[in-house]
């Protein structure tokens, strides 16, 4: 039987409801230094403004070693009546101490199964997707490495792989080498940040491929390319790939909290819902935001 692994244990994936289907409670890294998000009263009421705006489930990306803080989130789940999902997986090498990674090297699948499977560190809780990340228009040899992990982790237990794209670019490449390379099917494929390079000729070829494709934002790094989301999402749904995409709010800084003054996760609904409905009306929206996530994130766990 299909179910989403949520922190709180494994829900059918038809009780999920209006999903943020890419997002970040917790992030910390050595690329973004003052700017982590690491409190807790904050996750807290960005999460109640997200329910306020009739949101029901999050799905936070934040990989192994970035501040995921997983222990904390089956309190706020149940504080806020939100569904969180969490991950286990591997970022860009730039995000971690060399030295860490080493000590990851020959046991990478190992730790994502166990994460998945087991529970992250002591917390007792499972993740429900592996999150890796690719290069900029290409793959590094840890993003390689990363992936084949990730592939590996997949084919031991169903989780499906959530992929960073670097400012939105090779997405083909990764399709290649997980699908194409390490036999993951396509409808365990999750792009991320497909938005900040709108090439609809690729993100065409990609929804082809049966994998998801994830946009996000909007964020200011990013804004040069966030306002042509809804042309992109058009264009998919009138190419006949409604049931491919997944939206996602990707707060990761605190200033881009709602609760700190920034769009955050209720923007999601508040704004880019009603402004997605008016290209591709309201049932297509709603699809995007309940039924499609609760797809995408729905495993067989064995
Ligand atoms: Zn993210």
């Amino acid at each position: 039987m299909s179910a989403v692994r949520t922190v709180l244990g494994d829900i059918r994936p038809e009780d999920m409801g209006v999903s943020d289907a890419h997002d970040h409670l917790f992030l910390s890294s050595p690329r973004l230094p003052g700017r982590e998000l690491c409190d807790i009263s904050a996750a807290r009421a960005e999460l109640e403004a997200f329910r306020a705006a009739g949101g029901a489930a999050v799905v936070q990306w934040t990989p192994y070693g970035m501040g995921r803080r997983a222990a904390d989130l089956p309190g706020l789940s149940r504080a806020t009546g939100v569904r969180l999902v969490c991950a286990t997986g591997l970022h860009q090498a730039a995000h971690y101490d060399p030295e860490a990674l080493k000590g990851l090297r020959g046991r990478l699948a190992e730790v994502f199964v166990s994460e998945l499977t087991e529970g992250i560190g002591t917390s007792g809780v499972r993740a429900g997707l592996i999150k890796v990340a690719g290069a900029f228009h290409a793959l590094d040899a840890h993003a390689r490495w990363t992936m084949t992990a990730a592939a590996e982790a997949h084919h031991a237990t169903g989780a499906p792989i959530a992929v960073h794209l670097e400012l939105g670019t090779g997405a083909l490449d990764v399709l290649d080498l997980l699908c194409g390379a390490l036999g993951v099917p396509g409808h365990r494929v999750i792009l991320g940040h497909l938005n900040r390079s709108p090439d609809p000729v690729v993100q065409r070829q990609a929804a082809e491929s049966g994998c998801w494709l994830a946009f996000d934002g909007p964020s200011r790094a990013h804004h040069a390319t966030d306002w042509r989301m809804p042309e992109a999402v058009r264009d998919l749904a009138e190419a006949g790939y409604a049931d491919r995409l997944l939206l996602g709010g990707d707060t990761v800084v605190a200033g881009a909290r709602s609760v700190d003054g920034g769009p955050g996760m209720p923007y999601l609904l508040r704004r880019l819902r009603p402004r997605l409905a008016e290209v591709v009306g309201v049932d297509v929206v709603e699809r995007i935001l309940s039924a499609n996530p609760a797809q995408a994130f729905a495993v067989d766990w064995g």
